[in-house]
């Protein structure tokens, strides 16, 4: 395994291929212990991690939260509604308050785009010697996401050595909602640093044709893309154009809360174009997996029977993913710190 070099996880836009090899591969290790008996891991025992949720989540705060306890680590669980928040305590003041309590990595989610990023700088000036790991922001980033969408995918491809090479030349669909999703630009970052090929698809509303440009420029605060040579990423408008040829198929949910106009005719409309079921996806010429990072608008994005069926669809597969990708986003922050113990 290379060195880590990554002080917070903030953004899949600065990580190199040895970043997405290190992640892989320790998670694959962490996936294979024992999930009955004796399963907790020493490794940050003494370690305090916390999660500041400003933004509803099911998934993620829980997933989070047991795999900081499967690795021995004190979780401490920030709910903004009761807290001081109300009487006006700023969001620095109130990380800076679990941080005097001994907080070591900070989970962070925020409506707006940044505030990870611009919280992991404050705290920097300050010398609080916390890492920063984002669990959300805004429209911009989740990049606990991506990685269990890529470890997912990985594993799909080559289960016993489940790394980005499994992912090179494979042409990967993303349908729906590319707009409000922070997800779909994790996981383009994340899939064209493997060589993957990301074709999306969707209404121009939900899918502004300037995504095909989106991995052109280096990352945003970058001079340089960590990644020399990325797979290609296309815009098309339909599933019939999208599909055959597909090695997978990732769907999004519509992200009402985040539209600031009426961007849909209406659900049905958008239901009969971009819904996946069996039929649809028959399009893609042979079987493939598909995925949904979750909460799943039943029958809109997907059918039910096909979200109900097991053997092509991965979505518990990438809950259950999501334990072993996140013990080693926090093993990688809090092993870079003095007194954790070897795995
Ligand atoms: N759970 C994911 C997120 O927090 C996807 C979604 O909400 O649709 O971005």
């Amino acid at each position: 395994m290379k060195p880590w070099t990554h002080a917070h996880v903030l953004d899949l836009a600065c990580f190199s291929l040895d970043d997405y090899a290190t992640v892989l591969e320790l998670a694959q290790r962490f996936r294979s212990l024992p999930v009955v008996g004796a399963r907790k891991l020493p490794a940050l025992q003494g370690r305090m991690v916390t999660t500041l949720f400003f933004e509803p989540s099911t998934r993620t705060r829980s997933s989070f939260e047991l795999a900081a306890r499967r690795l021995s680590a004190d979780v401490q669980s920030f709910s903004p509604a009761a807290s001081s928040l109300s009487k006006g305590e700023s969001l620095l003041d109130t990380a800076r308050t679990y941080v005097a309590m001994g907080s070591n990595v900070l989970v962070v989610r925020h409506g707006c785009a940044g505030v990870p990023q611009k919280l992991a700088r404050d705290l920097e000036a300050l010398g609080a010697g916390v890492a920063v790991l984002n669990a959300g922001d805004g429209l911009h980033s989740h990049p606990s996401q991506g990685l269990l969408d890529l470890f997912t995918l990985a594993r799909h491809f080559d289960p016993e050595k489940p790394s980005p090479a499994a992912l090179q030349g494979r042409r990967i669909v993303i349908v729906g909602d590319v707009l409000h999703s922070r997800v779909a630009r994790s996981n383009i970052w994340a899939l064209t640093a493997c060589g993957a090929e990301v074709v999306l698809c969707g209404p121009p509303t939900l899918l502004p044709s300037l995504f095909n440009a989106f991995t052109a420029s280096p990352p945003p605060g970058q001079s340089v893309d960590p990644v020399p040579r990325r797979g290609a990423v296309r815009v098309v408008r339909d599933l019939a154009e999208a599909l055959p040829g597909a090695d997978a198929v990732m769907t999004l949910r519509l992200q009402k809360e985040r539209m600031r106009q009426n961007l849909l005719t209406s659900l049905d409309s958008y239901q009969r174009r971009y819904g996946l079921n069996h039929q649809v996806l028959a399009l893609c010429g042979r079987p493939v997996p598909v995925l949904h990072p979750g909460p799943v608008n039943r029958g809109v994005e997907m059918a039910g029977d096909l979200l109900d069926d097991g053997r092509c669809c991965l979505v518990d597969e990438q809950v259950r993913n999501g334990v072993p990708i996140r013990m080693a986003l926090l093993y990688l922050l809090a092993a870079a710190m003095p007194d954790v113990k070897e795995v």
